[in-house]
């Protein structure tokens, strides 16, 4: 059968950078931690799985699991120029990138193996608890932000799994852990992490560049100049120091995305490159938004016509946020600009907006 040996040794060809194995695929501990945390309103993100039997059970997923490889990839590249974006947006999808990657393993292990498997895989969005995974395989240790960090590649790692029917010597945990750090508690620009290990997700600038809808004032100004995601409480991490580098050139920008991209993003036609990243799956209009909240919260002249044009966009929502933008940037100018503007504005929103900032700035 497979040996833990072999499976690193393939795992490696393959491309991935960790390979760790465990057979703790049952959370009993993090089972209670989320039940508390689900009573007080903090679910770890929106986008997880809001079912606690099975985030925290992979035999419920998968009833014929007995171990699970746990792979990652690091993403952290020799030079970033990209300030707008988070470090995890390359010019592929990691998701599409990592699974082709997993698909080449598993096919290594089945010629590997001497008798069929069965087997489930996993990259990134995994319907369980995969951090718990990750760290029960001795991946990386729980960070006081809540990231699995590695000590030779930090946290700026994907993560991916396979589940099989086999039982394969386990890894241990690692020994490690933040110590009296607590740099990225102190960094926060949005104060998101209320103590260590716990992320309030609605405060979280990552996830407020993916929240759809109206942003309050204090969230758009809490967004600051990031398009999609932030990194700082990972850029801020000792950890994050002197790592190894992503082996990986497919997961980095080969140029630099600016503000004005975004903002003029044709929407019925968008960018192919765009199409490929892991940042158009809520869609481009949200990316707009926040380039123009970007912009405004710039407060850069350069960015006034740029945002007047989008005055006439078919999407109320991005005129909301224009009118808004436009009074951030040049309070003046853009006064006359609303009070035409209040006369021919059709949409309730948008209209209320203008009649709120010609109100506050009279
Ligand atoms: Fe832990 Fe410090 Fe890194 Fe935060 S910044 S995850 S406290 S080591």
């Amino acid at each position: 059968m497979l040996k833990k040996s072999k499976i690193k040794e393939l795992a490696k060809k393959a491309g991935f950078d960790i390979c760790r194995i465990t057979d703790k695929i049952e959370f009993a501990v993090e089972k209670n931690i989320l039940k508390k945390r689900e009573k007080r309103g903090y679910w770890p993100s929106p986008f997880f799985n809001k079912d606690i039997n099975k985030v925290c059970d992979i035999k419920q997923i998968f009833s014929d699991a007995e171990t699970a490889v746990v792979l990652a990839v690091s993403y952290q590249q020799k030079a970033d120029n990209n300030p707008y974006l988070s470090k995890y947006i390359g010019k592929n999808d990691y998701h599409i990138y990592i699974y082709n990657m997993l698909e080449n393993l598993i096919k290594m292990l089945q010629k590997e193996a001497e008798k069929p498997f069965k087997f489930q895989k996993f990259v990134d969005t995994a319907p369980f608890m995969e951090r718990a995974l990750a760290r029960n395989a001795g991946v990386g240790f729980t960070g006081k932000n809540s990231f699995i960090i590695n000590p030779e590649y930090g946290s700026f790692i994907f993560l991916a799994e396979i589940m099989l029917n086999l039982k394969i010597e386990p890894d241990k945990k690692l020994n490690i852990d933040c110590g009296s750090c607590r740099k990225c508690i102190d960094s926060c620009p949005a104060e998101a992490i209320i103590k260590p290990y716990l992320t309030d997700f609605s405060r979280c600038i990552s996830y407020l560049t993916q929240k759809r809808g109206i942003l309050t004032l204090k969230e758009r100004k809490i967004i600051g100049k990031n398009i999609w995601g932030c990194d700082v409480c990972q850029e801020v991490c000792p950890y994050n120091k002197n790592v190894k580098h992503s082996r990986h050139p497919e997961l980095k920008l080969d140029k630099l995305f600016v503000i004005e991209y975004f903002i003029n993003i044709d929407r019925k036609h968008p960018p192919l490159e765009l199409k490929e990243m892991a940042l158009s799956w809520r869609g481009f209009r949200i990316l707009q938004r926040n380039a123009i909240i970007a912009a405004a919260n710039s407060r850069a002249e350069k960015y006034f016509t740029i945002i007047k044009n989008k005055l006439e966009d078919r999407s109320p929502i991005i005129r909301f946020y224009a009118v808004w933008a436009l009074m951030e940037i040049n309070e003046s100018k853009a006064y006359k600009i609303l009070e035409e503007l209040l006369y021919i504005e059709d949409s309730k929103v948008v209209k209320a907006e203008i009649k709120r900032l010609l109100n506050d700035n009279y």
